[in-house]
């Protein structure tokens, strides 16, 4: 018998419409697997949360993680909701810095030719991972004065944050096609040159692991010309926060993007988009990176039972995208956001 808590966060926009398919899907699964039982308890987070009680992150929500087994998450953020001081809020950027969150996977992968934009049918299968507690968004605690003549951010990268990120680059590869392609600006920036360092290190552990770098101007080249030779790539935190959305755009847009935010101890899965202000309320968000966000759940948790009703769910996607009428309107398609979360809760019950 494997039973896991779930902390469900459906956050703002349309992270609630995505949330509710990626429960109805893991629900699916463990209807399919009778030894597998979830528990899922909902907390109110985001920029809703903040204009109701102050704080879009409330403390008492925030210890309660420690008592669940994985957090899901749809979206945080609303237009115009800031912090008194003009800041944008963003709970999901101090989750992954509370929680010690290093890890960012943001698989990239198509599932019909038709959703590329490239003119090439080759199929795209990566893996980018994404520091996500330092590198230049460490600057965010930081400080302009919007007045004076200029203003600095600062790269931080640690030997401690990067040798654990080329541990989890390396020991991915392994389970894939054993290639790892590290993505710095080691001929312009110290800390670059730093970061690849402790890659070239880190690497020498690995023999049977391909590797590469690229710079990031050129990997944004490559990305565009060849990405189907890319395996894992690994970056640190905003060079990652740009490719994931250029990879993204490769293979239909941010709602076919899924990801994951590991720890040692603690992993928030949430797809890759934001709250979409744009199409909130209207039935039509693609639901399928949080459906996808919710297998890499599955794959994470411990045991064969969860294994096994992630290999399902990924299955059941895969089948229902199979078909390219099977997509809402931001990938070409006309259907809502809970036909198609239907269509994949019946794949897997199938
Ligand atoms: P954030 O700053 O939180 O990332 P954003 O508005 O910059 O928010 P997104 O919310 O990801 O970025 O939206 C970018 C674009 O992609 C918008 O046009 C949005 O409608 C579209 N989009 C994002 N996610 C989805 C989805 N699941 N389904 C359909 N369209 C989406």
């Amino acid at each position: 018998m494997s039973s896991f808590k779930i902390a469900v966060l459906p956050g703002d926009g349309i992270g609630s419409d995505v949330t509710n398919e990626s429960l109805k899907a893991l629900s699916a699964v463990a209807a399919a697997i009778p030894t597998l039982h979830f528990q899922f308890d909902e907390f109110s987070v985001g920029a809703g949360e903040f204009l109701k009680r102050g704080n879009p992150l409330p403390e008492e929500t925030f210890g309660q993680f420690p008592n669940y087994d994985a957090i899901l998450l749809g979206a945080m953020g609303l237009p115009g909701v800031r912090w008194p001081d003009g800041k944008e809020m963003t709970p999901q950027i101090d989750l992954r810095e509370r929680l010690d969150l290093y890890c960012g996977l943001r698989p990239i992968k198509t599932y019909h030719p038709n959703d590329t934009p490239l003119k090439s049918q080759r199929p795209i299968d990566f893996v980018l991972i994404r520091e996500s507690t330092e590198g230049l968004f460490a600057a965010r605690h930081g400080s302009a004065d919007l007045n004076s003549d200029s203003a600095t951010d600062s790269m931080r990268i640690t030997r401690h944050a990067s040798v654990r990120l080329f541990h989890s680059a390396f020991k991915l590869a392994r389970t894939r096609r054993k290639k790892v392609t590290l993505i710095d600006k080691a001929n312009v920036l110290p800390s670059m040159a730093y970061f690849r360092t402790i890659f070239n290190e880190i690497a020498k552990e690995y023999p049977d692991v391909e590797t590469e770098a690229n710079y990031v101007d050129a990997a944004a080249l490559f990305l565009v010309r060849r990405p189907w030779d890319f395996d894992v790539m690994v970056t640190e935190n905003m060079f990652g926060d740009i490719l994931s959305d250029l990879a993204a755009g490769l293979v239909g847009g941010m709602g076919m993007a899924p990801s994951a935010d590991l720890g040692d101890k603690y992993a928030v899965f949430q797809p890759s988009h934001g709250t979409a202000p744009d199409i909130a309320g209207k039935g039509i968000a693609n639901p399928v990176a949080m459906i996808l966000s919710a297998a890499m759940m599955l794959d994470w948790l411990p045991g064969d039972d969860a294994k096994r009703g992630g290999q399902i769910l990924h299955r059941a996607v895969a089948e229902v995208l199979a078909d390219p009428a099977n997509r809402t309107p931001d990938v070409g398609g006309t259907m809502k956001t809970h036909d198609l979360g239907d269509k994949i809760a019946q794949a897997v019950r199938a």
